[in-house]
């Protein structure tokens, strides 16, 4: 009856599920467990009818036009250029670090230090923290330790239970300290959120008449993965299966768990117009939690009263019943054990790795959007 088995309705799964019916003529079947489409990027409307984002807040950014194109069939966008400050202290500066938070922190001594920073660097370049504390001038280290200390270093404490130095430099790269007057948080062109939400553009990617949508349904209730093949409610399925859910549970986590951040997100809503008058707020020296995010004005939402913010306080992910996987931890051992689990899938010559948990990896959506392009195209 199906011809494809795509397990996992997330945006690996939405857009690989679209792109074999459509493309291919083949007849999709999607399996997802949760009682909804759209995996984190999923966002509804709360009881007080602000649309938040349920499993944390999701700017889409690209700077690849064939992903932006393709996703604008199913969806218009809201775009801006999304901007973070960090609290420190009693104020707010821009994050990332830029030449504007320069200002802001050295005053009058700001000028020679940009000066320095653009001869040193270049104008226009981003330079990972990690990159910045190697400096050999004393000025420059002296930047490189005011945003190790207030930017850096507490809040990746909170986020890994680690020190910047201690985890990949591939993650406090993603935020690099910049070389320009660029407040924004990303540099790609295209940055925004769907004009009606993440969900609704789920439902059109996944409203094609070759695809049937089951959630509700583990995988595992209704397919049987074993090193020497794939049956699906009982018979050997010999057709393509794509998996985005997590590698180690498919084999019941025989050789212990892969390692991840988790984190619990706490909803408040108040009786105000604007609550921090900011999307995000990072709290990169203090409190518990990473983040507030206040989602009307990361959505523009303006069709509802009170405003609604969310908190994030990271944990390390146990598999406790209730936890969701968000942050692989990158590093030699992990990925050790994730090609072990890797491993009891080569004999299946159809069976298809594809996703942030499947691959353990960190993928951004546009990342995963490419990456699903590129697998269905040569299946
Ligand atoms: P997911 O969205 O996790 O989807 C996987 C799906 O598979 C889930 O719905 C899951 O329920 C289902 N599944 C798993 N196992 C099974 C099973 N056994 N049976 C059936 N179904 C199963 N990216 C950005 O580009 N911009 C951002 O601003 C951004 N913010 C983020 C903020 C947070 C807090 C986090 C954690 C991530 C953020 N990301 C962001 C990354 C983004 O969430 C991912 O790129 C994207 O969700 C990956 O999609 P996916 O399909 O691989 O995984
Ligand atoms: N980071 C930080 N302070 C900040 C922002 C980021 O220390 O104000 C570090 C932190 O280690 C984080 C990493 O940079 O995990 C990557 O940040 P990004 O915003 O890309 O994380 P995301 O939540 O999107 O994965």
């Amino acid at each position: 009856m199906y011809d494809c088995i795509v397990i996992g309705a997330g945006i690996a799964g939405a857009v690989a599920a679209r792109k074999l019916a459509e493309e291919k003529g083949k007849r999709v079947l999607v399996l997802e467990r949760r009682d909804h489409i759209g995996g984190n990027c999923y966002d509804e409307r709360d009881e007080h009818g602000i649309l938040i984002h349920n499993y944390g807040p999701h700017i889409f950014h690209t700077g690849m036009e064939d992903v932006f194109t393709y996703l604008s069939r199913f969806t218009d966008w809201y775009l801006f250029g999304h901007e973070v400050v960090a609290k420190v202290g009693d104020g707010l500066i821009p994050v990332p670090f830029n030449l504007n938070t320069l200002e802001m922190v050295y005053g009058e001594k700001a000028g020679p230090l940009a000066a320095k920073l653009k001869k040193t660097y270049g104008e226009g370049s981003r330079v990972p923290i990690m990159k910045l504390r190697e400096s050999e001038d004393p000025d420059i280290r002296e930047i490189a330790q005011y945003v190790y200390e207030n930017i850096f270093l507490q809040y990746t404490m909170k986020q890994w239970g680690q020190k910047p130095e201690e985890i990949s430099p591939e993650v406090t790269g993603r935020v690099p300290v910049l070389i320009s007057h660029d407040n924004r948080y990303f540099q790609d062109q295209y940055q925004g959120v769907p004009k009606d939400g993440f969900t609704a553009m789920f439902e059109r990617i996944l409203d094609h008449e070759g695809i049937t949508v089951r959630c509700g349904v583990d995988c595992k209730e209704v397919l049987s993965i074993r090193e020497d093949g794939v049956s699906f409610e009982g018979q050997p399925f010999d057709g393509d299966v794509i998996y985005t859910g997590a590698l180690d549970e498919l084999f019941d986590c025989r050789f212990g768990r892969l390692p991840y951040r988790s984190l619990e997100f706490q909803f408040e809503h108040y009786d105000t117009d604007s609550w921090q008058g900011h999307s995000v707020v990072n709290y990169t020296v203090s409190e518990d939690f990473t983040r507030i995010t206040e989602f009307k004005f990361l959505t523009g939402q303006q069709d509802a009263d009170g405003t609604t913010i969310v908190k994030e306080y990271p944990f390390a992910y146990t598999g406790a019943e209730g936890e969701i996987p968000y942050y692989a931890i990158l590093n030699e051992e992990n990925r050790a054990l994730y090609e072990k689990y890797r491993g009891l899938t080569g004999r299946l010559e159809r069976f298809h790795l594809l996703g942030r948990l499947a691959e353990y990896r960190y993928y951004n959506i546009d990342a995963m959007v490419k990456k699903a392009f590129e697998l269905t195209e040569q299946m």
